[in-house]
This record gives C-alpha cells, sequence and structure tokens, in this order.
C-alpha cells in the first residue's frame, strides 16, 4: 500500500459547481492530490483490485436482474486524454463488462434522426461499464462553436440533455460526466508528438489544427456547458489533464467511488448451496473427495 492519499476528494475538488470559472484553471494543478507522479501512479496500481472488484460485483448482480450501470461520459478537445483513461484506468478491469463508444462526426443516418437517437443506441445494458468517447455534449459543442444549430436550438439542447441524464438515473444509469481539459500549450506539444512518430500519424487528422485554431471558442462553449448541464443529478467533474498521471488517477477515484456507491453485495445463490456440494461430492475422484470437503468447508469470507 502506498501512504500517499487524497486530501480533498475528487468527487469534491473537481466539481463544476455554482460560479465555476474555467478561465481561471491552472492546467498543471492537482487538486486533491498532495503527492508527485511517482506517488500517484503507486496509488492508482493500488486501487486496481478494488476497482476490480467493484466492476465484478456489478457484473455479477446485472446477471441477476439488478438493472444499475455505470456511463462514463468523456469529454475533451483532441489530444486531452480521452484515449488514455479507456486504455489505463478501463484497462484495469475485465474487458467482458465494459463497452466503449466513440461518437464521431454524424453520418447521415444518424443526422436524420434526432440528436440523441444515437446515443440511446449505445446505452449499456445492466451491469455494464459504458465508456462515451466523446458524446452528446458535442451537440452542444461543436455545434454551438461551427454553428451547426440556431441558438434557439441549442438552448433546447441543454434542456433536453438535462432531462435525458435525469430520467437515465432515474433508470438505474450511474452518471460520471468527466472533462477533461488540458492547456493551449499542451495540446500544442501532445499534437507536435503525433506528427513526429510515425506510430501515432494514424492519431492525427489535419482537422486536429482546425480545432484548434477555434481554442477560444471551444473554453466559451465548455464554459456554457457547465454553467447548463452541470446538475445535481448528473454533476460534471473537470479533470485538470496537463499531467496524465494525474487525469488517470482522478478518474480511476471517481468510478470506484461511484461503483462503491452502488453497495453491491454478491448475489445469494437461487440454487440449494448445500445440495449442490453434495452433489458435486458424489461425482468426484475418491483421491479428490478428502481436499474438495476442507475447500468446501473453509470459511469463505466475501
Ligand atoms: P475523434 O474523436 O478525434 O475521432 O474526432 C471525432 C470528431 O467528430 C471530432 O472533431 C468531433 O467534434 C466530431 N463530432 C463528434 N460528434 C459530433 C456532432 N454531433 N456533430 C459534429 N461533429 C461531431
Ligand atoms: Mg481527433
Amino acid at each position: 500500500m502506498t501512504t500517499t492519499n487524497w486530501t480533498t476528494h475528487p468527487t469534491v475538488a473537481l466539481r463544476a459547481g455554482a460560479g465555476f470559472d474555467l478561465s481561471t484553471l491552472d492546467h498543471r494543478a492537482t487538486p486533491g492530490w498532495p503527492g508527485d507522479k511517482a506517488d500517484g501512479v503507486a496509488h492508482m496500481a493500488a486501487r486496481e483490485e478494488q476497482l476490480d472488484d467493484l466492476q465484478e460485483r456489478l457484473f455479477a448482480n446485472g446477471r441477476v436482474g439488478d438493472k444499475r450501470r455505470v456511463l462514463l461520459i468523456l469529454q475533451g478537445l483532441d489530444t486531452s486524454g480521452k484515449g488514455g483513461i479507456v486504455r489505463h484506468v478501463l484497462g484495469m478491469v475485465d474487458p467482458q463488462g465494459v463497452h466503449v463508444a466513440n461518437f464521431g462526426v454524424p453520418t447521415k443516418e444518424e443526422l436524420s434522426h434526432h440528436f440523441l437517437w444515437r446515443v440511446i443506441r449505445k446505452l449499456p445494458p445492466p451491469g455494464k461499464i459504458c465508456v462515451f468517447d466523446r458524446s452528446h455534449y458535442e451537440d452542444v459543442l461543436v455545434a454551438r462553436v461551427d454553428g451547426l444549430v440556431s441558438a434557439a436550438e441549442l438552448e433546447t439542447r441543454y434542456e433536453e440533455i438535462n432531462n435525458f441524464e435525469e430520467t437515465l438515473t432515474r433508470e438505474g444509469y450511474a452518471l460520471i460526466k468527466v472533462a477533461l481539459m488540458h492547456s493551449h500549450r499542451e495540446q500544442g506539444l501532445r499534437l507536435a508528438e503525433r506528427l513526429a512518430r510515425g506510430d501515432k500519424w494514424w492519431k492525427y487528422s489535419p482537422s486536429d489544427v482546425d480545432t484548434r485554431l477555434k481554442w477560444d471558442a471551444y473554453q466559451e462553449a465548455y464554459q456554457a456547458m457547465f454553467d447548463r448541464t452541470s446538475t445535481d443529478h448528473a454533476p460534471w467533474y473537470v479533470v485538470l489533464a496537463d499531467r496524465k498521471w494525474y487525469a488517470r488517477l482522478a478518474v480511476t477515484e471517481l468510478l470506484i467511488h461511484t461503483l462503491a456507491g452502488l453497495n453491491q453485495e454478491w448475489p445469494t445463490p437461487t440454487w440449494n448451496l448445500d445440495a449442490e456440494r453434495e452433489r458435486l461430492l458424489a461425482t468426484m475422484h475418491p483421491d479428490d473427495v478428502a481436499a474438495a470437503q476442507e475447500a468446501l468447508s473453509a470459511e469463505r469470507k466475501l
């Protein structure tokens, strides 16, 4: 175990509440975390076991009728580290329990429907953790910056999103909304790294620089998004992302907090435990019976 721990929990330190002001952020700061990178990396590794255990409880309960599921919404500009969260945080749990959905430029078919249509189709079944790599929030971010819809339609969308998410929480979805916010300078350096390395070119798109040129407009759109959609039922967490290790550590903790809040015990069997043990013993090789009986009589701590 590591000795460093959060001094302020990320649910408190990172929540976008009333009066939140994006323009005052120090993107290299590590709110709530008193340690350095080595402490953070060690702490994250030490949290893996608990995250894995909680995810398995979610999955197990989903199998026996518990309707709850987790939806982690990741927003952030190009190179903010969304993919790294998927790889390094969700990579700590059983891939069978995780769904990842990417939302890119809408297809012709998607455009012919309401903006939430493609989102609803990607919602996870009970017991799963679903990650949205971009989400319905693009419809109030890129849509706002590029003027894809009228101002009146934008207003409607904020309301629709809030109502949609409230419905989801009532239906058993635990929402975690994470905005990875990195600095303009850091984005420049990360894009330079992508252009420098042949194994990163696939991640680069010429549109990344076009989007970068609209940086200030995007900050304004993110501020409006926090102002309008950081609700009590689904608050935004603003994760400072110039230090990748910090962003991953913070999201790990937010995910653990959400899963732990579900208070899930291991499901009790729908079959008769003693009877099944007897039936199994009756099928075993004589030389294995003693060892099996010993294993079965040992106290099973859950
Ligand atoms: P990436 O995640 O880097 O593959 O890029 C996906 C691109 O799709 C980004 O430039 C997004 O802004 C864009 N995108 C995602 N959703 C929408 C949307 N609803 N309308 C327009 N563009 C979108
Ligand atoms: Mg991109």
